[in-house]
């Protein structure tokens, strides 16, 4: 019934906030972490990461006298306390995760490393990769691309507020057309901005798919999940 085994989830912090302008949305987490119940449910293995934007963007900080490698470690830091919210709430639910981190930092969450997190994938855990790739001047789509290709996923899931990719910003330009699905080299060429280029190269070279759809929407995790094609499939 599912169509991937094993995927990796990408949630933005920025969608944390939900209704508010920093900071996490206790409805919108409990929210996420009922959809990651449902596909748990079905047997998928499951793997996410989480940006920290609804906290701290290190590129924010530039402008205002931030040393840009420092604020990118407070926004790696921002992306392990989304990942603690979202532990929480999901272990709420009765499922077990593992947050594990890009930087050292026992015990708040274990030291990364691929083996790791397969066993506990495999094992019916929820692994939640904090803190990036750990390094400055990287973001979080990059590091789920990174750590998608690492596990071994079967796809990227995109979780957005938009239903997919379309020619133009549809929240700008009432004529944007969707697309049902997209080739990297597409991306590149129209300069569609979905992911950083850093991130798309990634998945491009090591042919991982990313499925972008609206996670803002009830059920539509476990839609994607089904096989329902409600987003846009980026792809070779
Ligand atoms: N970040 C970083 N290295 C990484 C991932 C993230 O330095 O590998 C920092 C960077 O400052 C970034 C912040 O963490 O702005 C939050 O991540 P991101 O902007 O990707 O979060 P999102 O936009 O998904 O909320």
């Amino acid at each position: 019934m599912a169509k991937y085994k094993r995927i990796l989830l990408k949630l933005s912090g920025e969608s944390l906030m939900g209704k508010q302008s920093f900071g996490i949305d206790p409805d919108r987490l409990a929210d996420y972490a009922r959809q990651i119940k449902e596909v748990h449910d079905m047997g998928v293995q499951i793997g996410i990461v989480i940006g920290g934007g609804n906290i701290f963007r290190g590129l924010s900080g530039t402008g205002k006298g931030f040393d840009r490698v420092k604020g990118d470690q407070m926004g790696m830091c921002a992306t392990v306390i989304n990942s603690l919210a979202l532990s929480s709430a999901i272990g709420t639910l009765g499922i077990k995760t593992k947050v594990m981190t890009a930087i050292r930092m026992e015990p708040i969450g274990e030291f990364y490393n691929k083996w790791n997190a397969i066993e506990y994938m495999e094992q019916d855990y929820v692994c939640i990769f904090s803190a990036g790739t750990g390094n400055p001047y990287f973001t979080t789509d990059t590091g789920s691309s990174l750590r998608g290709i690492e596990i071994e996923a079967d796809v990227m899931l995109k979780g957005t507020r938009v239903d997919g990719i379309y020619t133009a910003d549809p929240e700008k330009d009432p004529f944007a057309k969707k697309f049902k699905d997209i080739t990297y080299d597409d991306i590149y060429t129209r300069g569609l901005k979905v992911m950083d280029l850093t991130a798309t190269t990634m998945c491009k070279e090591n042919d991982l798919p990313i499925y972008v759809f609206n996670m803002d929407i009830f059920g539509n995790l476990k839609k994607v999940i089904e096989g329902e094609e409600i987003g846009t499939l980026v792809h070779n």
